[in-house]
């Protein structure tokens, strides 16, 4: 197996003249989850939309598996993404929904149709198949989404603080159902959230992230037992 699945090689990234990333390096082993964690505006969403695509980078490289991702356009690339506002398209039923990204392969009703339901299972939506997004709840419109990314079988998945829209309860729940299901397809996945909690009690690897640098990279033990410098101490230190 490859020691590094996904790697992150110098990554820059200016808006105007203002760098946002600045030389992110950063490798993830396969099947793992690693946390982004760090304040508002510090560069997270900016990082995945590099990694999905969606932001042209100004420097560095990103390879996944044995592919460079670097210069290809997002629909090749393989990464599924779930974004923290709900995304859906409302005009389809949660099915057509999850379906969406194998309609657009070509792939035949009837296999579609077949890993809808699967995935229907995966989050226990299986009674919502017919239903449309608006009535559903914040979390289950989550979960769509979350269905939705992996439908394609992505080979990374990129989670941009999905919870963060939620009520506390619903948000408990869903952590530990991304956790499991994350744990059973083995999907290597970057999860991004500023919530200190959430990244200590789900994460494999935390990387604080501050001014568009990661600053500290480490097991979640680590980081809150031994933190590095005086702004990942007080960042974490926030926690309770
Ligand atoms: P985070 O997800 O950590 O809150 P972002 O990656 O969204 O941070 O943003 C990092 C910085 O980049 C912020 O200062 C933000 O204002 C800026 N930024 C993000 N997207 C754009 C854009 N499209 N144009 C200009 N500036 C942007
Ligand atoms: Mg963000």
């Amino acid at each position: 197996m490859n020691a590094s699945y996904l790697e992150l090689q110098g990554i820059r990234k200016l808006f105007g003249d203002q760098p946002v990333l600045n030389d992110v390096d950063l490798t993830i082993r396969e099947g793992e989850l690693v946390t982004l964690l760090g304040p508002s505006g510090c560069g997270k969403s900016t990082l995945l939309r590099c990694i999905a695509g969606l932001t042209e980078l100004d420097g560095g490289r990103i390879r996944l598996g044995q592919q460079d991702l670097s210069n290809l356009p997002p629909r090749n690339r393989e990464v599924g993404m779930v974004f923290q506002s709900y995304a859906l398209f409302p005009n389809l039923t949660v099915a057509d929904n999850i379906e969406y990204g194998l309609k657009m392969r070509g792939v035949a009703k009837k296999e579609r149709m077949l890993r809808c339901e699967e995935l229907l299972a995966l989050v226990d939506l299986e009674d919502k198949r017919g239903a449309y997004p608006q009535h559903l709840s914040g979390g289950q419109q989550q979960r769509v989404a979350l269905a939705r990314s992996l439908a394609v079988q992505p080979k990374l998945l990129l989670l941009d603080e999905p919870l963060s829209a939620l009520d506390a309860k619903i948000r408990k729940n869903l952590r530990t159902e991304i956790r499991q299901i994350q744990k059973r397809l083995k999907m290597t996945t970057i999860f991004v959230t500023h919530d200190q909690e959430e990244a200590l009690t789900l994460s494999d690897r935390i990387c604080i992230m501050n001014h568009g640098r990661i600053v500290q990279d480490g097991s979640p033990e680590s980081i809150y037992s031994a933190p590095r410098t005086e702004f990942v101490a007080r960042f974490i230190g926030s926690y309770n």
